[in-house]
């Protein structure tokens, strides 16, 4: 029986000489493996929908284990992607996120939007590569429940603070106060690390963020999806957002990603 779905080719292995095996995000049918039979050669007809970060609409056949192409076209190939390494690279990382948190056979229609959104923003070049990788990267968490609470100090309820500390592991929030009464001795090895960094407090991960920081985080989560870059923030803030972002999803996947390491490799 056929089906038509749209997706985005997000890995591809090459078998033999002319075959390639794709696995791609749909909205319909979550992450699937496609056979992709002679895509490799250039007179191929869907040598182009193939193609490594396309969205395409595919005409499969065959069943969840494995499916064939009976057509393909492209509807976008997000062109610009290419044009520098470190661009490239992020849309490798953002990929094997997609990949690892992505479900087979159930709907992923928000996780394909977000992906797209970020390839979209990435070719076009509008917005700093490492803004885009740090909203990506909190706002995948929330679509797949590991949503931080926002709402204000986990303890006292209270909000607007100059001062945050972030739980990573709880991905929960304290005041100033709340915090130091529950961990006397915090500031004396808070001193000692460069705040970016956050700092162990027994076992967990705690990073200190500015109020800017907790708006931005505020935002990401709740805007519509269409906003996601849709935001700027003051230089100082920069390091400690990206930072934090990155840290989260490191956290709370429990998993290094080798397209981290090279996007930081090549990154100017
Ligand atoms: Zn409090």
């Amino acid at each position: 029986m056929l089906k038509t779905v749209k997706g985005v080719v997000l890995r591809e292995v090459d078998i033999g000489d002319y075959d390639k095996m794709l696995t791609v995000l749909t909205a319909e049918q979550g992450r699937i493996s496609i056979f992709a039979n002679g895509v490799k050669r250039l007179k191929s007809p869907h040598f182009v929908a193939t193609q490594l970060y396309t969205y395409s609409e595919f005409t499969l056949y065959g069943s969840r284990d494995k499916y064939y192409i009976r057509e393909c076209t492209k509807i976008e190939s997000f062109f610009g992607l290419r044009d520098t390494l470190p661009s490239l690279a992020l849309a490798a990382y953002i990929a094997e996120i997609a990949c690892d948190v992505s479900l087979e056979e159930q709907e992923e229609d928000t996780l394909l939007r977000l992906v797209l959104n970020s390839f979209y923003c990435i070719a076009k070049s509008s917005k700093p590569l490492d803004l885009i990788k740090a909203a990506f990267e909190l706002r995948v968490l929330g679509e797949i429940g590991f949503m931080p609470d926002l709402v204000g100090c986990a303890d006292c309820g209270k909000s607007d603070f100059e001062t945050y500390f972030f739980d990573v592991e709880g991905g929960t929030f304290r005041c100033d106060d709340c915090f130091h009464r529950a961990e006397p001795g915090f500031e004396a090895s808070l001193n000692r690390q460069n705040e970016n960094e956050g700092i162990y407090s027994g076992s967990r991960l705690i990073i200190p963020l500015s109020r800017s920081v907790f708006v931005a985080m505020r935002y990401v989560l709740y805007c519509k999806p269409e906003r996601l870059f849709a935001f700027e923030l003051k230089d100082e803030a920069q390091a400690e957002f990206y930072s934090v972002c990155e840290k989260y999803l490191i956290t709370r996947l429990e998993r290094n990603f080798a397209s981290l390491d090279f996007y930081k490799s090549v990154k100017q």
